[in-house]
């Protein structure tokens, strides 16, 4: 099942893009994960996905790159289906937290060492461990499937070599798993679930597909095409708070203050916004500031919301 959403290049959007990327130099690439290095700074896209399948672009929307730290919202929806909201929030919370996205910090200080948020580096290795499988490829194709099903496009895959990367640099993420381990939050293997994580994080689409599935949360959890509810409504809607409270790691407040719409953020320069009601986003620009938040992406946004009045409050 491969379905073409037409997009149609959005003339206005098309100068915003423009204007955003003059701030490209102002960002960098992330490079903690070596091959996410490779990226141009200077890429910027962005879709924009509204009912009856209207959707404008700007910039290259064909270029792919790896969902990253986007994916977190998709593995919480993905075990908030499959285990329930009990056994999902006995690992953890719900809280937002200061600290940068990979901190280790609260693990020792907390009480069980239970992350804060699914959304921070801990809380998602936790809920990735919580996918069923008889082994890390069985785990992460079930996970895969459900991208597939939400992407509408059976052909989504991961970056094999972003995935490599990562999983051979991840010396933090073990050491968060390592943690939960000792505390119980984890059970099971940590190279299993760190092989599951780095390729879901590795998960790759263009902006266009980024849009759809930002579309799907904020319409309730249904297919833009055929209205399906692919994602129940109430699991679609912890899934957008979370995007208000911790989408942005640290900066989600600046975010809500500025922007106002659910949106998650990934170190690949990707966003991902639901903008209740009304559409869904995907945007790409790999320069990034210092909290990890696209640096090009966060501005164009700016000028969507100034110019939309996109603010939800
Ligand atoms: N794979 C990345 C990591 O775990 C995701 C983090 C991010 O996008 N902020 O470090």
């Amino acid at each position: 099942r491969k379905k073409k959403v037409p997009c149609r290049s959005g003339v206005e959007l098309q100068k915003l893009v423009d204007k955003a990327k003059r701030k490209a130099n102002e960002g960098k690439v992330a490079s903690y994960i070596p091959a996410l290095q490779l990226e141009n700074p200077e890429d910027l896209s962005c879709a924009i996905l509204f009912p009856n399948n209207d959707c404008i672009s700007a910039g290259d929307i064909e270029k792919k790159f790896t969902l990253q730290s986007i994916s977190k919202i998709i593995s919480l929806a993905y075990a908030l289906i499959d285990l329930g909201e009990e056994h999902v929030f006995h690992k953890v919370g719900m809280e937002p937290t200061g600290d940068p996205f990979n901190s280790i910090i609260k693990l020792e200080t907390e009480s069980q060492a239970k992350p804060l948020n699914p959304m921070i580096n801990a809380g998602a290795l936790a809920i990735t461990s919580l996918i069923k499988g008889k082994d890390a490829n069985e785990k992460f194709t079930n996970l895969l499937q459900f991208v597939r099903k939400l992407a509408g496009d059976e052909s989504i895959g991961f970056n094999r070599e972003v995935a490599i990367s990562e999983f051979n640099t991840s010396h933090l993420n073990r050491s968060l798993c390592f943690f939960m381990k000792n505390s119980g939050v984890i059970i099971g293997d940590v190279e299993e679930i760190m092989e599951v994580y780095t390729k879901q994080c590795a998960i790759e689409m263009n902006c266009l597909t980024l849009a759809r599935i930002g579309y799907i949360f904020a319409f309730d959890g249904k297919d833009p095409e055929t209205n399906e509810q692919l994602i129940p409504k109430s699991v679609a809607r912890i899934c957008k708070t979370f995007m208000v409270t911790c989408g942005m790691y640290n900066a989600s407040g600046e975010f809500a203050i500025k922007i106002g719409i659910p949106a998650k953020s990934g170190v690949s320069g990707g966003i991902m916004g639901s903008v209740p009601g009304r559409f869904g986003i995907g945007i790409f620009g790999p320069a990034l500031n210092e909290i990890g938040n696209s640096h090009t992406g966060l501005t164009l946004l700016e000028y969507l919301a100034e110019k939309y009045e996109l603010s939800m409050f």
